[in-house]
């Protein structure tokens, strides 16, 4: 994407959205039709053009119109990304590097890295804290796209008053269980676990002796 960042379109598209169907939020259905629409308008330009280029009888068509139809298929699916709850820049990273691994070329794409909080869920390094935001307008569109995806919020709800189901939220986030840990406490021990996994840099696996120690080392310093 020359001079176009994924986030300026995600952002542009989470807007215009909310504008367009203020009432309603599409469901990933609609979207998965509209991209499959947009695909046969590219598919369909691209059949004229070849049938020129042959020199057969038939309707005619343009590289310009060709172009209209590849920027919506673009658009529609970064539509269907926030619909999913799918972050579009980091999968076509991630899938144009496996690619590439497969085949045994040398090309890479950067791995994406968040700068700041954006609309939507996001965790960024922020004055030394990892700071998690979510943008309380967007509460809307992000629980719509939960339900879509159907994994943990089933059936379908509308968030109708986003200030004060914010507030709610916050509390369900800080709730502790008996022993004393929160919701935040699990996401983040899912995400230790994860880079544990995925063999992540800057944490290593110690003794039980060693463990102990630094566990002993870690509590008197945050007592001091
Ligand atoms: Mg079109």
């Amino acid at each position: 994407m020359r001079g176009l960042t994924f986030d300026a379109l995600h952002s542009a598209n989470v807007d215009r959205q909310a504008a367009w169907c203020p009432d309603q939020t599409p469901s990933l259905s609609f979207r998965g039709n509209e991209l499959a629409g947009e695909t046969g308008e590219a598919c369909n330009v691209i059949k004229k053009l070849e049938r020129e280029r042959h020199g057969w009888a038939g309707s005619r068509d343009t590289l310009e119109h060709l172009a209209e139809e590849l920027a919506d298929v673009v658009i529609c699916a970064d539509l269907c990304a926030i619909t999913a709850g799918v972050d579009l820049s980091a999968a076509v990273v991630a899938k144009f590097n496996a690619t590439s691994e497969k085949v045994g070329l040398p090309h890479r794409l950067a791995e994406p890295v968040p700068t700041a909080p954006a609309t939507g869920a996001q965790a960024v390094i922020k004055d030394g804290k990892i700071v998690i935001s979510i943008d309380v307008d967007a509460l809307p569109l992000i629980v719509s796209g939960s339900c879509a995806t159907n994994e943990i919020l089933h059936g379908c709800w509308k968030v109708t008053d986003p200030a004060e189901f914010a507030k709610e939220v916050c509390h369900a986030l800080n709730r502790e269980s008996e022993i004393g840990t929160t919701p935040v406490h699990v996401m983040f021990d899912r995400a230790f676990l994860h880079v544990i996994e995925q063999g992540g840099e800057g944490i290593d696996q110690v003794s039980e002796a060693e463990f102990e120690a630094e566990a002993a080392r870690l509590q008197k310093e945050a007592a001091a």
